[in-house]
């Protein structure tokens, strides 16, 4: 199997990127934003629960996240390879998602970053806020809460992958398709030949 992260702060087109990445791979698209939001419109009481901090724009527990991805590994075991959108978050996550690969003798092939600038990102946000339906992309206050959850907890993530040779960063600003054909020659460069 080959796992990889597509990583960086909301709105820097990972969810966009995965789309075009699982159509070109055949990878599964682990989102935690897709199935947290899952469990919201079936009303389940993790989601009823998850809600009341996304509305808010901070990070949902890392036990619940955990869970679900653990359930969501164990639930799809014959894939090419997982590619996690929205997940590791935090550094516990991290971990966690080091010991649940390892126990099935998996591993992170690489962490693609997309690098994105602040304004850029609210810019993006609020169009977004415009057509997804999504409440967190509409105002400006939970915007800013979601990019600072994102520099003080998710950011540091980044290093997790930097001190196991496994970190990229590819530019996430330009057109969809250049973005795409960068993070497909990253990917290309990595894949068992
Ligand atoms: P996203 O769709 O990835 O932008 O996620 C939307 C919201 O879901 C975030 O602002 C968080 O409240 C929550 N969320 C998604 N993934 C995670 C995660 N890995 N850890 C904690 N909260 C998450």
């Amino acid at each position: 199997m080959f796992n990889i992260i597509l990583f960086g702060p909301p709105g820097s087109g990972k969810g966009t990127q995965s789309e075009k990445l699982i159509a070109k791979y055949n990878f599964k698209h682990l989102s935690t934003g897709d199935l947290l939001r899952s469990e919201i419109s079936r009303k389940t009481p993790l989601g009823l629960e998850a809600k009341k901090f996304m509305d808010k724009g901070q990070l949902v527990p890392d036990e619940v996240v955990i869970g679900m991805i653990s359930s969501a590994l164990d639930s799809n075991r014959d894939v090419v390879g997982f590619l996690f959108d929205g997940f590791p978050r935090t550094a516990q996550q991290a971990d966690a998602l080091d010991k649940l690969l390892e126990l099935k003798k998996q591993t992170i092939n690489a962490m693609i970053a997309l690098d994105v600038t602040e304004e850029e990102l609210v810019k993006r946000l609020k169009k977004r806020g415009e057509t997804s339906g999504r409440s967190d992309d509409v105002n400006e206050q939970v915007i800013r809460t979601r990019i600072g959850e994102y520099h003080q907890k998710t950011a540091p993530v980044a290093d997790h992958y930097k001190k196991a040779n496994k970190a990229v960063f590819v530019k996430g600003e330009g057109s969809i398709d250049t973005i795409f054909d960068a993070l497909s020659r990253e990917i290309d460069k990595r894949l068992p030949k």
